[in-house]
């Protein structure tokens, strides 16, 4: 029997022993943003270095930070074999409305197949899902690659400390990838993995005119309104094709190949699932792409919000003096928030009119992010999933964003493998969150495939 189907059938013996560890962890209520539980977040902090120190994991440490701390841990001796570094947060989100549980959140309860509590999906769950796994291989030979484990306890509230510690530990933290767990897959049926975030740029447009709100009978006619103005300023940065028309501004998309496509055109995600979703009469996107290509693969430029002149109730003939509006762009690679920051101003040059003055405020933004689909990591994840559910994943683009990873790849120059062994039915961050639990077995048998592979 090899190591690998030893570790295997470790983790076939101990199902039992691995469960009780999950409801061990999710006892503990840690929930970052609740500054009463504090203490809490400490036990599950240390509650990890225990765990991590049994595996043989060396330089077990908590590093505090200006809020929750960070446990790192290491094992370093497979000669010739990548090192991986292994992202989770131990955090969860607050439990309220508590009322609207059907059993308390920190009591996991089983019910069928899922065991209920919150942060059994998101992410204890996958936490301990790489922990067993590798308890499995080391009860049963060495491990075959390096691995870094490196789990924060501030991701529900934004990681605002993540960034600076990786930039103060660059050298701890090296590693060929990250394996981020924290992504979940498409269905119990469909594992998959993201392999490209959008990034974000956000903006405020001011445009002003009249020094004061104007009366509309006695000066309407003569003036720019700045409400119009701005208006007609936001029409044109789209064309009729949904083509977005600030200057430059796909000069640095990534185009999608033949096979990306065919890849993309596998996930369930179609009209009339976006249909359901939206309640939207129909759908509308840039021509020439499918949804699933416009919500991952393209750039978007949308209004969020606009404020301008009388909008209480009844009428008010009123010029207003000032329009604003908020912009949000999701990019893509090689798109970069600087850059799309000068693309907007250079439309406005080139088309703000006379007779209003304008300004753009930049709120924030971020890099999307893309992993190379032939990458080691990729792969070695790839092929174990192919082996534990005897079908390949689903590649997929995802069209929000994930902070961690764009700010590993700024600190750490390292690309992200985003899995995970969470269904999207799992009430992450609502009542009842559950974990799938014969998915859950599955990915720990991943998990040791997965490590096996990168040797
Ligand atoms: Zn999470």
């Amino acid at each position: 029997m090899s190591n690998r189907e030893k570790a295997l059938s470790y983790a076939q013996e101990n199902k039992e022993k691995f469960l009780d560890e999950l409801k061990e962890v999710l006892r503990i209520p840690s929930v970052s943003t609740d500054s009463a539980r504090k203490d809490d977040m400490l036990r599950v902090a240390e509650w990890l270095v225990e765990k991590l120190e049994v595996l043989g994991m060396e330089n077990v440490e908590i590093f505090p930070t200006a809020k929750h701390p960070v446990v790192y841990a290491d094992w370093l001796h497979a000669k010739d074999a990548p090192t991986v570094l292994i992202y989770g947060h131990y955090d969860v989100q607050p439990e309220d409305p508590l009322d609207l549980w059907e059993t308390p959140p920190f009591e996991p309860t089983q019910r069928g197949d899922s065991l209920h509590a919150r942060g059994a999906s998101d992410m204890k769950g996958q936490v301990v899902a790489t922990l067993k796994a590798v308890e499995a291989i080391v009860k049963n030979g060495e491990l075959p690659c390096n691995i870094k484990f490196m789990i924060e306890g501030e991701e529900e509230i934004g990681s605002p400390n993540l960034l600076d510690f990786m930039e103060m530990h660059k050298e701890l933290l090296a590693a060929d990838f990250c394996l981020n767990p924290d992504a979940g897959m498409l269905g119990k049926e469909l594992p998959s993995i993201t392999y490209a975030l959008r990034g974000l740029a956000y903006f405020e447009i001011h445009v002003t005119g009249p020094s004061h709100d104007l009366h509309s009978g006695l000066f309407g006619g003569a003036v720019r309104n700045p409400a119009n103005t701005l208006m007609t300023l936001i029409a044109g940065m789209k064309d009729e094709n949904g083509h977005i028309t600030l200057p430059g501004f796909y000069d640095k998309v990534r185009a999608i190949d033949a096979e990306e496509r065919a890849e993309l055109a596998k996930l369930p995600v179609n009209e009339e699932f976006l249909l359901k979703q939206t309640g939207s009469p129909s759908l509308w996107g840039e021509k020439g792409y499918t949804p699933v290509e416009q919500i991952g693969a393209r750039p978007t430029l949308d209004v969020n919000g606009m404020l301008s002149g009388f909008t209480g109730e009844g009428a008010k003939t009123v010029l207003p003096a000032k329009a604003m509006a908020k912009i949000s762009m999701r990019l893509v690679p090689d798109q970069t928030p600087d850059e799309v920051y000068e693309q907007l101003v250079q439309y406005m040059e080139e088309n703000a009119p006379d007779g209003v003055k304008w300004d753009i405020k930049v709120e924030h933004g971020g890099n999307p992010s893309i992993s190379e689909l032939g990458g080691v990591g990729v792969k070695a994840m790839s092929d174990a999933m192919s082996t534990v559910w005897g079908t390949p994943p689903l590649f997929k683009r995802e069209g929000g964003s994930i902070p961690v990873v764009g700010d590993m790849q700024k600190a750490l120059g390292i690309e992200s493998v985003l899995t995970g062994f969470g269904l999207p039915d799992d009430r992450i961050h609502s009542p009842n969150e559950k974990q799938d639990l014969p998915t859950w077995y599955r990915g720990i048998d991943a998990l040791i495939h997965f490590f096996y592979n990168l040797a």
